[in-house]
């Protein structure tokens, strides 16, 4: 459903992403880690162009975008609409309360009524166990919490995958693991999910793959308990020695 194909990202002479080929099947969990500046945030923010390829393919659904290619307004908006991205700060507005922080991009993005956004912001609220935090505004809620309202905040767009950017590391880790129950009920329920993490244990599992990046290139991928337990390269070796 996902395809990469040669995705390369250069900032001036800074290679950073260095021919990045994946293809991910509906349905897939896939952990990406690696070490600090090894492009995985790069790499997501090519996926839905909020940072556009120096060269390569992205192809999503019907979607084809060409680096090079100045894409249409409404393939972006289709590739956009079809990605949901939760990141490490939440972002969340401050002067709405939970539910219309989750409402108000239906109605803008998916034209729904007020009426129908609230009914489907309440079923996702109770989905990631907020539903009594509805009528509040966020400054109210934890951290924890808060990621969890953004999470309901992108599955209302009804993505058809998911991009996390280490969504736990800003929180201590109780409320970390709130968040990630949450992520784990969506992959469970058949979520296409791609995941940037330090968490080792979500990695190993809950993703099916687990990917480890190195300066800007797959150095090993492959089912996640394999490649967390026992990794075939020398440089997946010594950066899972250094994180476990
Ligand atoms: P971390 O684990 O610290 O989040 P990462 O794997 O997500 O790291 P990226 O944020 O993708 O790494 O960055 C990869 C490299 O690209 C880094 O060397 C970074 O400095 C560089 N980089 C990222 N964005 C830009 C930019 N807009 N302009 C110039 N260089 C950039
Ligand atoms: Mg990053």
């Amino acid at each position: 459903m996902l395809t990469l194909e040669a995705v390369g990202k250069t900032f001036g002479s800074h290679v950073v992403l260095d021919g990045i080929d994946l293809r991910l099947a509906p349905g897939e969990v896939v952990a990406i880690i690696g070490p600090s500046g090894s492009g995985k945030s790069t790499l997501l923010r090519c996926i839905n162009q909020l940072e556009p390829p120096t060269s390569g393919r992205v192809t999503l659904g019907g979607t084809v975008i060409e680096a090079g290619h100045t894409p249409g307004r409404r393939e972006l908006m289709n590739l956009r609409r079809a990605v949901g991205m939760v990141f490490q700060s939440f972002n969340l507005f401050p002067h709405l309360t939970v539910l219309r922080n989750v409402s108000i991009a239906q109605e803008r993005v998916m034209k729904r009524s007020r009426a129908e956004a609230d009914k489907i912001s309440m079923q996702l609220l109770a989905r990631v166990g907020l539903a009594d935090k509805a009528q509040q505004y966020p400054s109210r809620c934890s951290g924890g919490q808060q990621q969890r309202i953004a999470i309901a905040r992108a599955l209302a767009l009804e993505p058809q995958i998911m991009l996390f950017d280490e969504p736990t590391s800003a929180l201590d880790p109780e409320l970390g693991l709130e968040v990630l129950a949450v992520m784990r009920e969506l992959a469970e329920n058949g979520m296409t999910m791609i995941v940037v993490t330090h968490e080792m244990h979500f990695a190993e599992e809950v993703s099916d793959r687990v990917i480890i990046m190195a300066d800007g290139k797959i150095v090993e991928q492959g089912v996640s308990r394999d490649v967390m337990r026992n990794p075939q390269t020398e440089r997946a070796r010594r950066f899972l020695h250094a994180v476990k």
